[in-house]
């Protein structure tokens, strides 16, 4: 198979072509192409806009990881061609990689309801899209990493879902107690009420898993906590905040 246009010889794919390596994967079908020096200066000399859009669309991804820039480009491309199955997989392919650098950043889902809705709505409207418009030999490519996108998510977001007061429940030993109900009550009912609460929560729970998996086994480290949560646990419960069993809220 010759690689004279840039593309890809099996789909017909853009492919981004980077001199240091000797492979270049394929984004719209897996194929695997090594990559030859004669290929780079064609693709940059003379390809059609449409294609031009949708390279500079996985250039974006694959040394920027820029999704946001590769998902404009993606939907110019849409414009000029709706139904291109390359276009509405590399849509597809933006989603889930927004989604997961949201997850590896923020470490921390608040609605994990919403976002299983939001993979099977980008898998309903990009992803299965792409694979009935692929070639039947693309097909089975697709079916593969639609399967695990879906499986990795529900396994993320499920784990997710039992992540507690992390420092409370280490320095009281229990997710179930009188001050780490008071806490949950508050963190619910008060703090995630607002937009500054909201945010100090998910810093909260961005660095706390951290901060007890590192400290976590230290009494210097519970007690340094515990005078402060005790303080803390008082005030709240003088101020009306109950120390009751609590199932945590949906925020
Ligand atoms: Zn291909």
């Amino acid at each position: 198979m010759s690689l004279e246009n840039g593309k890809c010889p099996c789909c017909n794919g853009a492919l981004t072509l980077d001199s240091s390596k000797e492979k270049a994967v394929c984004r719209y079908c897996g194929h695997e192409i090594v990559i030859q020096q004669a290929v780079q200066k064609c693709i940059v000399d003379g390809i059609a806009t449409f294609d031009t859009i949708l390279l500079a669309a996985q250039q974006a991804i694959d040394y920027d990881r820029d999704y946001d820039l590769a998902r404009k480009k993606y939907k110019e491309a849409l414009n000029l061609s709706p139904n291109d199955y390359r276009v509405l997989w590399g849509l597809y392919t933006c989603e889930m990689g927004t989604l997961t650098v949201y997850l590896q950043t923020k470490g921390y889902v608040a609605q994990e309801g919403d976002l299983m809705q939001y993979v099977t709505e980008a898998t309903q409207k990009y992803g299965e899209r792409a694979k009935s418009n692929a070639p039947a030999e693309v097909q089975p490519y697709y079916f593969k990493v639609i399967n695990e996108n879906s499986t990795y998510f529900a396994n993320q977001i499920s784990s997710n879902k039992k992540s507690g007061c992390y420092v409370a429940t280490c320095v009281y030993g229990s997710y179930t107690c009188p001050e780490v109900w008071t806490l949950r009550r508050y963190r619910d009912d008060v703090l995630g009420q607002t937009w500054y609460g909201r945010a100090f929560i998910r810093t909260y729970y961005a660095i706390s898993p951290f901060a007890v998996k590192v400290f976590g086994r230290f009494n210097w480290f519970r007690n340094m906590f515990k005078k402060k949560l005790d303080r803390m646990v008082e005030a709240l419960n003088n101020n009306g905040v109950d120390n009751t069993p609590y199932n945590d809220k949906n925020w």
